[in-house]
């Protein structure tokens, strides 16, 4: 109920593109928003590229979309993103934008508009990850540019990709559904298979409120990483983006030890760490609509194109996050990512 709320609040108008106005799940989506405004649209980027959008001003009331997701839809892993010693590294969006409102979030330098894309088309995706396999494994991520299971009571593609994977190429098929979203009945209702990993983001509660606006708590994550882990799905954590602040060895050392007396560290799959970077070019944009923000204005070293840390920072963190995270997870479960 508190979703449908949230959902409510959000999306005072929908967009639908024409073409798919018919589609089953455009008219399920629809029924769940009797007060919004629907407004029907040739195409999605018509009103998500627009010129002239402030999307900053735009958080404070976003729109939904309604899309049909064309051409290649499954697309090869980015340089900055961990693979995790898997070939074949694909990611895939079946929408665009969150709900949740990171204010270190590369999606802001990414994307012109605040407002949320739905593809709805996304056996169209399954087609096309069908047909890789049929080449070679594919280790996928498909949570990319959004939360996708914070939408899981709009859309059910988490459900969607969960039955997806139950379903093709044992040993073939690695999908890492990645959240940082405390719904437990999404891992409840829905049976685990070998071909799913479930990523947690968990950072400090200091963290979460000052910069992870609207997501839940670190409580309700770890309580939702106990869920999941007690209904039979390979959990992994992630510690990322690590975000540096004052007295941050003690605090890091305090929430590791945290985490790991609410989790059990031996049921855990495996995990990831890596300190805050991002593309200048997506930088320079949320720098510009955000000039007050401390997590965005911090002054980061440019290297190679991506802001990142001083090295001396860069290596004070990988050391106490290995450290923390080493006193409880063999090393070969941590997979930290190196910065350039
Ligand atoms: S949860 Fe992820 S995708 Fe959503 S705003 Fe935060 S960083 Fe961005």
């Amino acid at each position: 109920m508190e979703k449908k709320s949230m959902y409510n609040d959000t999306f005072s108008h929908i967009y639908v593109e024409e073409d798919i106005k018919e589609h089953r799940r455009v008219k399920e989506i629809l029924s769940k928003y009797s007060n919004s405004d629907i407004i029907y649209i040739k195409h999605y980027k018509d009103i998500f590229c627009r010129n002239g959008q402030n999307s900053f001003m735009q958080k404070k009331s976003k729109s939904l979309i309604l899309a049909e997701k064309h051409g290649t839809k499954v697309y090869k892993g980015a340089i900055v993103c961990q693979n995790f010693g898997n070939e074949n590294f694909y990611y895939t969006s079946c929408m665009m934008n969150c709900l949740y409102d990171c204010e270190y979030c590369y999606l802001q330098g990414m994307y012109s508009s605040s407002h949320v894309v739905v593809f709805v088309n996304i056996e169209d995706i399954f087609e096309e990850v069908k047909n890789m396999l049929k080449e070679h494994s594919v280790y996928l991520c498909t949570s990319y540019d959004t939360d996708m299971t914070a939408f899981e009571s709009l859309t059910h593609y988490t459900k969607e990709w969960i039955n997806f994977a139950s379903n093709v190429y044992n040993n073939k098929l690695l999908i890492e559904i990645r959240t940082k979203c405390a719904n437990e009945n999404v891992w409840k209702e829905n049976k685990a298979n070998e071909n799913i990993i479930v990523a947690f983001t968990i950072s400090p509660d200091e963290t979460i409120q000052l910069y992870e606006h609207k997501t839940p708590s670190l409580d309700s994550r770890l309580k939702c990483i106990n869920t999941a882990i007690d209904n039979g799905y390979k959990v992994r954590l992630c510690f990322d983006p690590i975000i540096y602040s004052r007295d941050f060895e003690k605090k890091y050392k305090d929430f590791t030890d945290y985490v790991f007396s609410k989790v059990n560290a031996d049921k855990i799959y495996d995990c990831s760490a890596g300190s805050f970077r991002i593309s200048k070019e997506y930088m320079k944009i949320m720098r510009k609509n955000n000039e007050s923000s401390v997590v965005i204005n911090y002054p980061y070293e440019n290297i190679e194109g991506y802001y990142q840390y001083p090295k001396e920072i860069q290596e004070k963190i990988k050391d106490i996050s290995l450290n923390s995270i080493g006193k409880y997870l063999p090393k070969d479960k941590i997979n930290y990512t190196e910065e350039f």
